[in-house]
């Protein structure tokens, strides 16, 4: 199962775009890390989490910044432990558990109708995926990755339940105040300030659907790019083409519902990130446009 939910998950992700200052409306977003080394985890946790302030963190950070062999901190663990003087009460014997990140520190847990929303923390890429054959068990992944840096794909946020999220506003909560913190401020980070912008936004037709509350590919009016009405060939909509070219669509008709008949909802909530385009942004689903 985990296997094919990385495959699956691989398929729609929220990218984060790496080479800050040039910014695209098709490239905003996510802060700028230049480091090639860095983790995504360092990118996206915030900087107060990045010190810690005790002596085990400490200890730990110490290990890891200087490459310290585990064997040797399991020996120095032992010794601080061999002596009474010394508080060792907080430190464990063994140095895996003194190296391990956080059990969920950062995890945010909530309720999203009709299931449970887990928020690990930044970036996107959403699709619903079915865990079982026999049940409608299923999860509804927030992926990212950071674009010209990493193809590791990251998870943000995950939805479980039985049925799809009711609202697409309420699942994206977490990760719409959060990019949008980081959007807004500047992230300073070794010393260097970073800038944060989101690429694009992938998912398939029917995640997109789901997400921007507009009408399904089978809609008559569900082109994401014009205004073209669709009309049906057999048993699917088809979007023929024609020499008088339909309208357009642009991020600001999506804000303004201009075409009523693409919404299904209100806008997404995503309009609220900084510099967004929920029209050219949000890349086309060719698996479903044959
Ligand atoms: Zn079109």
């Amino acid at each position: 199962m985990p296997s094919t939910s990385i495959q699956h998950n691989s398929e729609s992700n929220i990218s984060i775009d790496n080479t800050s200052s040039n910014v695209s409306p098709f490239h905003p977003l996510l802060e700028h890390i230049v480091e090639p080394n860095l983790s995504n985890e360092i990118l996206l946790t915030p900087k107060v989490n990045l010190r810690n302030k005790d002596f085990k963190n400490d200890l730990s950070n110490w290990a890891i910044d200087c490459n310290v062999p585990q064997t040797t901190v399991n020996k120095l663990l032992q010794i601080m432990k061999s002596y009474e003087v010394i508080k060792t009460e907080d430190l464990p014997l063994d140095s895996r558990t003194l190296l391990a990140p956080p059990k969920s520190a950062n995890i945010i847990k909530r309720i999203v109708i009709p299931g449970h929303y887990y928020h690990f923390g930044l970036a996107n890429g959403i699709d619903g995926l079915p865990l079982s054959k026999s049940s409608n068990s299923q999860f509804w992944p927030i992926l990212a990755y950071i674009v010209n840096d990493s193809k590791t794909v990251f998870p943000i946020g995950v939805y479980h339940g039985y049925t799809k999220p009711k609202n697409s506003d309420e699942f994206l909560l977490d990760f719409i105040e959060e990019a949008k913190c980081l959007m807004t401020n500047e992230i300073i980070l070794n010393d260097r300030t970073l800038k944060i912008t989101i690429h694009s936004c992938i998912a398939d037709s029917p995640a997109k659907s789901f997400l921007l509350n507009t009408k399904g590919h089978s809609g008559y009016y569900s082109c994401y790019r014009c205004i073209e009405e669709g009309e049906y060939c057999g048993s699917n909509v088809c979007f023929p083409y024609s020499i008088s070219k339909a309208a357009k669509r642009t991020h600001e008709d999506y804000v303004e519902m201009k075409y009523e008949d693409h919404h299904i909802g209100n806008p997404s909530k995503l309009i609220e990130l900084p510099g967004i385009d929920l029209v050219h942004m949000v890349p086309l689903d060719y698996m479903h446009l044959v």
